[in-house]
């Protein structure tokens, strides 16, 4: 037993933050702080608070400016990523669009060359109309990162595992280039791992940004943004920006966000099961080119994902064999799978990133990044083991008929059974 322990691929990462899931489930949430002595947070539908004499008021004024149940989201996200303070937005881009509020025209920011399309949709058209300088780096090469900082470098945004090819950049080494230049900040988006996996502070980031809309909520029903920091004058400036630029959540979004949260812990275990099964099968397929998952010893950061992160998720990029036809056979021929964008909820989920996700990309840039026709987007959810892999075999069936997987699934799930 002591034997194949070791061979599981699921053991020797970082150790799993203590309290997780109580923390998750009781920080922010005192009963004690509402007169009925509620339970659970309650939902604060009011736009504004009654004010004893003017300007004197119980805590809060104007739900743009903070809000109850608002409150309890945050909180409970601080916890969870071992921060002092969180904020939470409309959206995960409304998170970057306050971000890159901290900067002036003049500034420039450093960007990893792969990241989420909005993301570098925002960095390289709107962020430069505004007089933003935006440099593309590939930041799993740390002397790149550190050649291209300059005296006006003011933010360093990474996002690993990057979307969507599932590349890991090294948090703790981006961090130690960073900070070797005064004010200068590093941003990491933390969303393919969510908070169980990964806490880019504890490495040295600055700033661990989520769309929440994915694995934190994680129910593919809310739309948000989490911005969590310790510094004390980020957070301020942070703060007043909710506020001024008020791409705020509605407080039922963060009801429905901070109930996700309370399984956090176990729907990421979960993800990150089925994402190994799945991809230990795919591993070896005929009919798959090449599959990357954070969570396979063939991937080029396998390693690193072991050093950082309690666990590889559930995201995976494989690049289907052919062309652009046998990846939409394959996409159309998927049961369980839902052909839609998004990731990170509980229905597992395929994505072909050329056409949807990454489209804003240049067609050039794609090629250079391998956002290629043939490469797919899974979002591994939380379906029974068998049919997720069962679904992915015979879609590529339809996709390949000429071609067959020789592994068989029930020898395969016995084996992590056995193992892990
Ligand atoms: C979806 C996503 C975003 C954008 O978040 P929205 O909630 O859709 O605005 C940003 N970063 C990553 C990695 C994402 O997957």
């Amino acid at each position: 037993m002591q034997q194949e322990n070791k061979q599981c691929p699921a053991q020797g990462y970082l150790e799993l933050f203590k309290h997780f899931a109580t923390e998750a489930i009781h920080t922010g949430q005192e009963p004690e702080q509402w007169k009925s002595m509620a339970v659970v947070p309650p939902i604060f539908l009011t736009t504004t608070f009654k004010q004893h004499s003017p300007g004197e008021f119980a805590g809060y004024e104007y739900s743009r400016c903070g809000n109850p149940t608002r409150d309890c989201l945050q909180k409970a996200v601080a916890a969870l990523d071992g921060a002092k303070y969180c904020l939470s937005y409309a959206s995960g881009l409304s998170a970057v669009l306050n971000v890159a509020h901290l900067l002036e025209a003049g500034d420039h920011i450093i960007c990893n060359c792969i990241v989420y399309g909005g993301t570098h949709k925002y960095f390289t058209k709107l962020g430069t109309r505004m007089g933003m300088k935006v440099t593309f780096v590939d930041c799993t090469d740390l002397n790149s990162l550190d050649a291209a900082i300059t005296p006006d470098t003011k933010l360093v945004w990474i996002e690993t595992p990057t979307n969507p090819n599932v590349v890991v950049i090294d948090i703790q080494g981006c961090a130690d280039i960073v900070h070797k230049h005064q004010g200068v900040l590093l941003a990491v988006d933390n969303t393919f791992m969510s908070a169980y996996f990964q806490r880019p502070l504890s490495l040295g980031a600055d700033i661990c940004m989520y769309s929440a809309t994915k694995y934190m909520n994680g129910h593919s029903d809310v739309l948000m943004g989490l911005v969590s920091v310790n510094c004390d004058t980020l957070y301020e400036k942070l703060k007043l920006l909710q506020m001024d630029l008020g791409a705020i959540p509605s407080p039922l979004e963060c009801y429905l966000c901070n109930r996700g949260l309370k399984t956090l812990h176990l729907r990421m275990r979960q993800h990150f099961h089925n994402a190994l099964a799945a991809a230990m099968f795919l591993e070896k397929d005929p009919r798959v080119d090449k599959i990357l998952f954070p969570g396979l010893p063939s991937h080029p950061q396998y390693e690193l994902t072991k050093r950082q992160s309690t666990g590889a998720g559930g995201m995976m990029a494989i690049y289907i064999k052919g062309n652009l036809e046998h990846a939409k056979i394959f996409l159309r021929s998927l049961k369980v799978f839902a052909l839609a964008d998004s990731l990170g909820g509980y229905d597992s989920l395929a994505a072909h990133p050329a056409i949807m996700t990454h489209a804003s990309v240049p067609e050039e840039e794609r090629a250079r990044l391998k956002i290629t026709d043939n490469l797919i987007r899974l979002s591994i959810g939380l379906e029974d083991t068998v049919d997720i892999i069962e679904d992915l075999d015979q879609a590529l069936q339809v996709a390949h008929p000429d071609l067959t997987n020789p592994t068989k699934v029930e020898d395969l799930l016995q084996h992590l059974k056995l193992s892990c």
